[in-house]
């Protein structure tokens, strides 16, 4: 085995941050901004400037923004892909989480946003805090969590599987939670599950929603596929406890 292939970062990174390309010899590169140290999207004007020479050097001075906020280089020689790592994680571009719980979406919020009703990065970067053990972000896989700091839903928090949307009652700041959000070809607008939660409380309720997947997913079932063939109420049931039994005979 090579030195490269037997490199463990090296070999996450192309598992979670590489996707294939049409054209044989070439890959798909993700770089990522999801610097749990850092608002989800930001980037420096130095990691811009490196970002443009690595597009020059190894992407046909091509480079893309996705709306996942992180960065693309479209066209990238498989030969190639060990240095553009090398030199992405030297400039903390190269964290390999994308499509993960971490790799959430986030609007500027109450930090930057004049129309916000509530803040997004802080509830982010809690979220980022609580989950940092990558080999439990790999075994939860493929998830999508979106956040909105008002309901002009800039973070598209409504097609999230997880949605965080900022509310605000009486002049503090709330957070609405919905499920079952998706993009892409079988798009869906989330549910919201019940009520809001303070900002405090959102990494515990999203380890609560995590939990419930764990504990409700077949073998090979996707967090979105989970919620799609269980609905709500095994979720409900693992973030409100009796007060979720409770709301369900006084609906019955
Ligand atoms: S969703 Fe609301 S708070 Fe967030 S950036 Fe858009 S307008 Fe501002």
């Amino acid at each position: 085995m090579s030195q490269r292939a037997a490199n463990p970062a090296f070999a996450a990174w192309t598992r979670r941050n590489v996707l294939a390309h049409k054209v044989p010899g070439y890959a798909v590169v993700v770089l990522s901004l999801k610097n749990p140290s850092r608002a989800p999207g930001d980037v420096t004007a130095e990691q811009l400037d490196l970002v443009a020479d690595w597009a020059d050097a190894h992407s046909f001075g091509e480079v893309r923004a996705t709306h996942e906020q992180n960065l693309v280089l479209a066209d990238v020689r498989q030969s190639e892909l060990f240095a553009v790592w090398e030199k992405a994680r030297a400039a903390g571009l190269a964290t390999p989480t994308f499509g993960l719980l971490t790799d959430l979406i986030c609007c500027p919020g109450g930090d930057f946003c004049a129309l916000a009703n509530a803040k997004s990065i802080p509830i982010a970067n809690a979220i980022q805090a609580r989950f940092d053990d990558l080999d439990y972000l790999y075994d939860i896989g493929d998830i999508e969590l979106n956040i909105s700091g008002c309901m002009n839903s800039c973070g598209h928090h409504h097609v999230g599987h997880i949605g965080i949307l900022g509310v605000d009652k009486n002049g503090e700041e709330w957070y609405q939670v919905s499920l079952g959000g998706s993009q892409g070809n079988r798009a869906s607008i989330g549910k919201v599950i019940g009520r809001s939660f303070a900002a405090a409380e959102m990494p515990g309720v999203i380890a609560k929603i995590i939990d419930v997947y764990l504990a409700q997913r077949q073998a090979g079932e996707r967090f979105i596929e989970t919620v799609r063939r269980t609905g709500l109420d095994p979720f409900k049931l693992g973030v409100y406890g009796d007060d979720a039994v409770k709301e369900r005979k006084q609906n019955a």
